[in-house]
């Protein structure tokens, strides 16, 4: 007789934002039973969002941005670094990793998050040529923004342009090529997106939107960025930041439903049995993100789901869906969104964005739904609560930047 895997109470793919905060939700609920998590990375997990802000100016180190040392993990869980789980059999209820490594587990919890997606054109695995996704990648990345090279970045989505803020402040040359006619197209309204084209241009970076790169040269390393209308703009560096592939592949395999993301229920289940997804490789139906599936990809929502199949698995009530938000930082910016905004919501803009400090808010049907807060953060704190409860307030109180959010929907709500 041969042995079975060894069989874990939890087993986690991926040990990112999601997966480490599952195995700190486990801890701080006392839950009894065997952790294992398995990460395809090298290194100690750690936070995503200074690579593209402190750690690649190297104002933050990567002990710094490790989310625990490595004494709390032994206490905690059975990491694996350097595992990459290639298959999950969800009758045996096994995984297998790619060095043939096969675990069991009684709940799995795929928190594989996703890779970033590569420019469909030709020469674009050329040295030279960087996505910023994981610490080996911001890592390559740093040792390649030197002072008086060209940097083209390639997608002005957030992950490219505080990109280009780090990269203008270590004394680069920049150039962002958007192919939507503005920046953070896909994100936020159009006031945002000007103030973000004013705030690069004013620190010397060169903005082209409404321009598609078609190409990378070069022979030994990338020399040039190539653009459809024939201009060809030399670059030394290229970041490509033009989103994520969520890791939905090896649980698709599996028999999983997957559109555009893992399906998962309000409990983070997969429709697999005892197979939970959570974080950027999920969609799931949100309360305060529309009427279709949402996939989104924010450390919030990564706690978010953590939170709640740490209560599902240990028998919990499950918190509340809360409010989506995200944060953005360039240069000595700090932008703070809440909610999910759709094209067609009216914006109605609090303060003077010349003033770099303002407020958009999003209305649907008169209700708040979405805000972006630059620089204002009372307008976040008390917006966030707003939008949570589904708050009517008229586009007149809140134009008016005097007037504190929560006063604007006391007096609409008076009014009414
Ligand atoms: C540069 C950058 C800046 C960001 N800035 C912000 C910000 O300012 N604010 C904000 O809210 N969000 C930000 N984000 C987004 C945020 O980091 C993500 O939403 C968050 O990391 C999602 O957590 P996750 O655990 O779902 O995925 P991840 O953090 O990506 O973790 C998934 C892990 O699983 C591993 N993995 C994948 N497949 C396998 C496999 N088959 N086997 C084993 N392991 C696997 C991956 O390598 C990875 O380590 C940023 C992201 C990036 C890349």
């Amino acid at each position: 007789v041969t042995a079975g895997p060894r069989v874990s109470d939890v087993l986690i793919v991926g040990a990112g934002h999601a997966g480490t905060q599952v195995v700190a939700a486990l801890r701080s609920s006392g839950h009894p039973g065997s952790v294992t998590v398995l990460s395809d990375e090298e290194t100690l997990p750690y936070e995503r969002p200074p690579l593209s802000k402190g750690y690649l100016t190297a104002a933050q180190t990567a002990e710094e941005i490790a989310f625990r040392p490595a004494d709390w993990w032994s206490g905690a869980a059975d990491l694996h670094l350097g595992r990459r789980v290639c298959a999950v059999d969800p009758v045996a209820r096994t995984v297998e990793t790619a060095d043939g490594a096969r675990f069991g587990y009684r709940a799995l919890v795929w928190a594989a998050g996703g890779r970033a997606r590569a420019l469909p054109v030709s020469a674009a695995e050329l040295p030279g040529v960087h996505t910023v996704r994981t610490l080996a990648d911001a890592t390559a990345l740093r040792a390649d923004l030197l002072p008086g090279t060209r940097l083209v970045v390639v997608g002005g989505g957030y992950i490219g342009l505080e990109t280009a803020a780090a990269a203008v402040g270590l004394g680069l040359s920049v150039t962002v090529v958007e192919t939507a006619d503005r920046l953070l197209a896909r994100v936020t309204g159009e006031s945002v997106s000007r103030f973000y084209d004013t705030l690069h241009t004013d620190a010397g970076v060169t903005v082209l939107t409404g321009r598609r790169v078609v190409g990378l040269r070069g022979e030994q390393r990338v020399s040039a960025v190539e653009l459809e209308d024939g201009t060809r703009l030399p670059a030394d560096v290229v970041v490509v930041g033009v989103g994520l592939v969520p890791a939905t592949e090896v649980l698709e395999r599996a028999g999983a439903r997957v559109d555009g993301g893992v399906l998962v229920d309000a409990q983070c289940r997969t429709d697999l049995p005892s197979v939970f997804a959570i974080g950027d490789c999920t969609r799931r139906s949100h309360p305060h993100a529309g009427p279709v599936p949402a996939r989104i990809e924010s450390v919030a929502n990564a706690t978010e789901q953590a939170k709640i199949v740490a209560a599902v698995l240990t028998e919990r009530a499950t918190p509340a869906p809360s409010v989506p938000w995200f944060w953005s930082h360039q240069y000595d910016v700090m932008l703070r969104t809440v909610g999910v905004r759709h094209p067609a919501d009216v914006e109605v803009v609090r303060g003077d964005p010349a003033s770099g400090r303002f407020t958009v808010c999003y209305l649907r049907n008169g209700v708040l739904v979405a805000l972006d807060c630059v620089d204002r953060p009372a307008d976040f704190a008390q917006g966030k609560a707003l939008v949570a409860r589904g708050a009517r307030v008229s586009p007149e109180s809140l134009a008016d930047p005097a007037v504190s959010l929560k006063q604007a929907a006391d007096i609409s709500e008076t009014a009414a």
